[in-house]
């Protein structure tokens, strides 16, 4: 279980993570109506940072768009939603990096199946910064459960209600053996893992499924093709076979809880060389000097709090 922090923020304000409830008649418990996000804040010698808050403030926003939830937006500006996540993370001691979760929760009691209109409220809190893949080589079996496409629950919302479809998935990779899965669409296509997505190298370009494709438009997926691009790499998005990673030179997943984590084998079939291949290297380096805030580009993405 990783380590969750002793103080929470819920109802406009800090509390005791013990006092941060929803009541078992919310719209959120009752039908898993509520979006979310996760996101890195790193301790820094000049103190502590959040990691590309705007887009994850912005993708929160689209995912209760997308749902229909409306009384998000209007109550929270990306400068509140700023100063409470500096609340939150003065209110607990933090000496290593953390992630936050932070949740807009349907909290209106019993107001049926419906999404306009109703009332919401944000929660947050702290746990410890515990990589989900094994970093080493991660191993991933083809899901028997598809990924739920577009026009059922959108990927591209970050619905807790839809995780659902995730914890199939990758419990049918654990029970097998593997540590995470692949999720086809229905047309068999390739679109991401449980919670990470994914990028492969054939002939030294790198690819990854792109955003129709059924996926999470990941914050560190869009960071990685920044980097690639910065790094002179050739870089395509577009529909990719599953055949395609079982011929893969390299192919590694990337996510706030996933980093970037090489992908050792595939079904059975061992990926390159069996060991992160020089690209994914290159990258996993690129992208951690970014996260130290050793780049110039890091400048604009961290927001001191
Ligand atoms: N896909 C899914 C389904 C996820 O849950 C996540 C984790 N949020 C990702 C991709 C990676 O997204 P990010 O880089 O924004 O963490």
């Amino acid at each position: 279980m990783a380590k969750i922090y002793d103080k929470a923020y819920m109802g406009e304000r800090v509390v005791p993570i013990g006092e941060a409830h929803l009541s078992v008649a919310s719209a959120a418990v009752l039908y898993g109506l509520s979006v979310y996000t996760v996101f890195p804040v790193c301790v820094k010698k000049k103190g502590t940072a959040a990691f590309r808050l705007r887009d994850h403030y912005q993708r929160l926003v689209n995912s209760a768009q997308i749902i229909g939830l409306d009384t998000f937006a209007p109550a929270w500006s990306f400068e509140k939603f700023q100063k409470a996540i500096t609340e939150l993370v003065a209110a607990n001691t933090i000496t290593e990096d953390v992630f936050v979760r932070a949740t807009v929760h349907v909290d209106e009691l019993v107001p049926g199946t419906r999404s306009r209109g109703l009332h919401t409220t944000l929660s947050m809190f702290l746990y410890e910064a515990k990589p989900i893949l094994p970093q080493a080589g991660a191993r991933l079996k083809t899901s028997v459960w598809r990924r739920i496409p577009d026009y059922a629950i959108p990927s591209r919302a970050k619905v807790n209600g839809a995780y659902v479809n995730s914890v199939l998935a990758r419990q049918d990779a654990i029970d097998s053996g593997y540590d995470d899965c692949v999720f086809l669409d229905a047309t068999g296509h390739v679109c991401e893992l449980s919670a990470a997505n994914i990028f492969l190298v054939r002939e030294g370009v790198l690819i990854t499924p792109d955003t129709m494709s059924d996926l999470l438009e990941g914050i560190n997926r869009k960071t990685i093709l920044e980097l690639a691009r910065s790094l002179k790499m050739s870089v395509v998005e577009r529909s990719v076979d599953l055949t395609e990673l079982y011929i893969a030179d390299e192919i590694f997943a990337c996510g706030t809880s996933a980093f970037v984590a090489p992908v050792v084998e595939v079904d059975a079939r061992k990926i390159g060389s069996g060991v992160i291949g020089p690209l994914t290297q290159q990258i996993r380096d690129a992208h951690t000097a970014l996260f130290r805030g050793e780049t110039p580009m890091s400048q604009q993405l961290l927001t001191y709090l």
